[in-house]
């Protein structure tokens, strides 16, 4: 498996590809602005699908484009798809599939109501639910404290070795940030 990193938008948005080496086949998390820059990293993939994993512009601003370019199909939580319906909505427990890659839905509330990370082991794509250092805001429409303490718990349980790829800023671990506080 391989991770390309691209830093969109003022934000700086992370957006991820995620490759299965041997098929190529792939997935684009959070396509959230310059599209130029996510085509140009996608060249030679095949792209299965494009995942929001919360619906907020910073991580969708540049989906038109990449589905006119891949005509992969866009997978979301519908509690967030209030800009744009789905191929696909995704739920806890659901699975993505991509050459031998398989991600695991896990539905974590509390930075917006359909927020969700993708989960397999080893690694956590965590959008705007954990930071290095930090959890997401829960002052935005949607959010909610109360959630996103049970929804922090639910990833401090995963193993510590788990390397954790947030929205925004760098990477981190689960371990990091058990010891950090930031879990909870
Ligand atoms: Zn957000």
């Amino acid at each position: 498996m391989q991770i390309k990193t691209v830093k969109v938008g003022s934000l700086q948005t992370n957006c991820y590809i995620v490759i299965d080496d041997k098929s190529r086949e792939a997935i684009v998390i959070d396509p959230g602005d310059e599209a130029q820059k996510i085509v140009a990293a996608i060249k030679g993939l095949k792209v299965k699908y494009i995942v929001i994993t919360h619906g907020h512009p910073d991580h969708f601003g540049a989906i038109d484009q990449v589905k006119k370019t891949t005509g992969a199909a866009i997978l979301m939580n519908p509690a967030d798809a209030w800009f744009f319906k789905p191929d696909q909505e995704i739920a806890e427990g659901d699975q993505i599939k991509f050459g031998d890659i398989v991600l695991e839905v896990l539905q974590t509330p509390g930075h917006s109501e359909g927020g969700v990370c993708l989960y397999t082991p080893g690694y956590l794509f965590a959008g705007d639910t954990l930071f290095s250092t930090a959890h997401g805001r829960v002052d935005l429409p949607g959010g909610s404290m109360k959630k996103m303490l049970n929804s922090l718990k639910r990833l401090g349980a995963l193993p510590p070795n788990t390397q954790v790829f947030p929205g925004h800023d760098e990477s981190t671990t689960i371990a990091l940030e058990k010891e950090r506080g930031t879990l909870g």
